[in-house]
């Protein structure tokens, strides 16, 4: 009698390297740009819109080990990555910070090409995706140009520091970076007039901008004297609001209102928010005109 194993142990294999019909290398190779053509990748057109590209606080939403509402949530906007916008402006694309989710943002959204980066702030949640530039300066064959205070730029060159050695290093890829210091006064960026907005982050001074008639205002709890002349006449406000209650470096629900009220643009939109915030709950208590944001929302950079 001959048992299941023994006629398996006879058997000649299933597949051997001869059954194997050889690919000439030069055909895989001839199929590799194919890969790259523009007409298989459909890149988002980001003319005249505001992009946002994530909304969640530093540790973003869901919080690693949180099993809260809004943590365990089925609604994809409760679902954010750190918080970054991208612009489509007349001259090309400009991405305001780099956050440690920047790729996947980049992916989600479909973006090929980012012109120039724009710095708010040093913090870890708005720099420390700086290396994902890496490919946005290799398609277009030039150092990237990035706007950003003193202090910023002093950050980016700890944080990255090699980056900026001396001494170059083979092998592997550096982020290729062209600094262009900005203060609070107001500057040209690919065809558009950006004005500064000086802003309060707790002991910290920040910076938001507007843009024609629309205003991003995110890590604030503070608007100086100064500023508030610089957000009249808005269409358009995205504003800093992390939770319901107070907290010593970003807006809540109440002072977010307050001061949205108080601009009186047509729309503002709520970002930088945590877990705190479950979006269809708070979304319900916000007054007429006042909504919060989710990743992957865009708006219209609307008139000049
Ligand atoms: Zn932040
Ligand atoms: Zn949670
Ligand atoms: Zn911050």
């Amino acid at each position: 009698m001959t048992s299941k194993i023994e006629k398996t142990s006879n058997a000649s294999p299933a597949f051997t390297a001869s059954d194997v019909t050889p690919v000439p290398i030069a055909s895989v190779v001839s199929k590799a740009p194919e890969l790259l053509s523009p007409a298989t990748v459909p890149f988002q057109d980001m003319a005249g819109q505001l992009l946002f590209l994530g909304t969640g606080t530093s540790v973003g939403v869901p919080v690693v080990g949180c099993r809260c509402q809004t943590c365990t949530s089925d609604d994809p906007r409760n679902n954010r990555t750190r918080t970054s916008v991208i612009l489509g402006l007349p001259e090309g694309t400009l991405l305001i910070d780099t956050t440690p989710d920047l790729r996947t943002q980049l992916l989600r959204e479909r973006i090929g090409s980012v012109d120039a980066v724009l710095y708010t702030h040093d913090h870890v949640d708005h720099v420390y995706g700086l290396d994902d530039i890496r490919p946005l300066c290799y398609h277009v064959r030039r150092p990237m140009r990035v706007f950003c205070e003193e202090r910023v730029e002093k950050r980016i060159c700890r944080a990255f520091d090699y980056a900026f050695e001396t001494t170059p290093v083979l092998g592997g890829g550096l982020p290729k970076i062209a600094f262009e210091r900005i203060t609070d006064q107001a500057f040209d960026l690919l065809g558009t007039r950006v004005i500064p907005l000086r802003l309060g982050h707790g002991v910290f001074d920040v910076l938001g901008f507007r843009f024609g008639s629309l205003a991003y205002c995110t890590d604030t709890n503070r608007i100086p004297a100064e500023t508030w002349p610089l957000l009249e006449g808005l269409d358009t406000l995205i504003l800093d609001c992390l939770r319901p209650s107070p907290h010593p470096t970003h807006f809540s629900v109440p002072e977010a209102i307050a001061v949205a009220l108080q601009v009186n643009a047509r729309r503002t939109f709520l970002t930088h928010l945590s877990h705190e915030i479950d979006h269809a709950t708070i979304s319900a208590a916000l007054p007429a005109g006042v909504e919060l944001a989710y990743d992957g929302l865009s708006v219209s950079l609307g008139r000049g």
